[in-house]
């Protein structure tokens, strides 16, 4: 199980959100507070953000404490909607910076906390790497994010022990489930965090609960139960 992280609002650093806050992505890593599958996320990370409508990435295959270059630059990469994860490799899948969140069709930057059964997903396309998450990145990129939920109550029968925590988003939109691991909200004045538990003990975090879509667009935050909820 991995951590995830995603900005909506103003204009902010990716170290603001990842490195700094004390119990941030960065933390995270090596000491989760919240992680039910993993100990700790040692096997890669990414930071993705959007740049005038462009979506960039920094992916690695090493622990996110190791790297002294992405914390040295990320105090100077500010944009007004990022992803980034930790990633804790699901046994049997491999290790490379192709694996590590967000993954991308060049218009959304999506993260999976979770496993499937890669099996199951009836993709049609290429994904950008054999692991369960980019080939369900892939399937989701090829139905459409309008239809997230959908997608993901499909998949949930498909595959019944399927967790299934998606982070997406596109510049003006940021889209999350949950199904199987948890997921935090925080809104503030100038933007919304989600993420998959609180980066500090700010008494406005919340708890989304389980088999949910998250729907932010602006401040306008949007909570709508999954089919096939119990
Ligand atoms: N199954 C995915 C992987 O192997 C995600 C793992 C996770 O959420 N920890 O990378």
């Amino acid at each position: 199980m991995c951590r995830h992280i995603g900005w909506l609002g103003a204009p902010r650093s990716v170290a603001s959100l990842v490195l700094d806050p004390p119990q941030g992505l960065l933390v995270q890593s090596y000491a989760p507070r919240r992680q039910k599958n993993g100990l700790m996320n040692a096997d890669g990370w990414g930071a993705g953000f959007f740049d005038s409508g462009v979506p960039r990435r920094w992916r690695s295959d090493k622990p996110l404490w190791g790297d002294a270059s992405f914390a040295s630059v990320a105090p100077a990469l500010t944009s007004g909607c990022v992803v980034a994860a930790v990633r804790s490799a699901t046994i049997g899948m491999p290790i490379e910076p192709s694996a590590s969140a967000p993954f991308t069709d060049g218009q959304w930057l999506l993260s999976h906390n979770g496993v499937v059964d890669r099996s199951v997903l009836p993709l049609t396309g290429v994904a950008e790497s054999t692991v369960d998450s980019a080939v369900l990145a892939a399937l989701i990129f090829e139905r459409g994010l309008d239809t997230l939920g959908q997608t993901i109550v499909e998949v949930g029968t498909l595959d019944p022990n399927a967790r299934l925590n998606i982070l997406a988003a596109n510049g003006s939109r940021m889209i999350a489930t949950t199904w199987g691991d948890t997921l935090s909200m925080l809104a503030l004045p100038d933007g919304v965090v989600l993420a998959s538990e609180p980066y500090d003990d700010d008494p406005g975090w919340s708890d989304i609960p389980d088999r949910h879509l998250v729907t932010v667009a602006g401040s306008d935050v949007e909570l709508t139960p999954l089919k096939g909820s119990v």
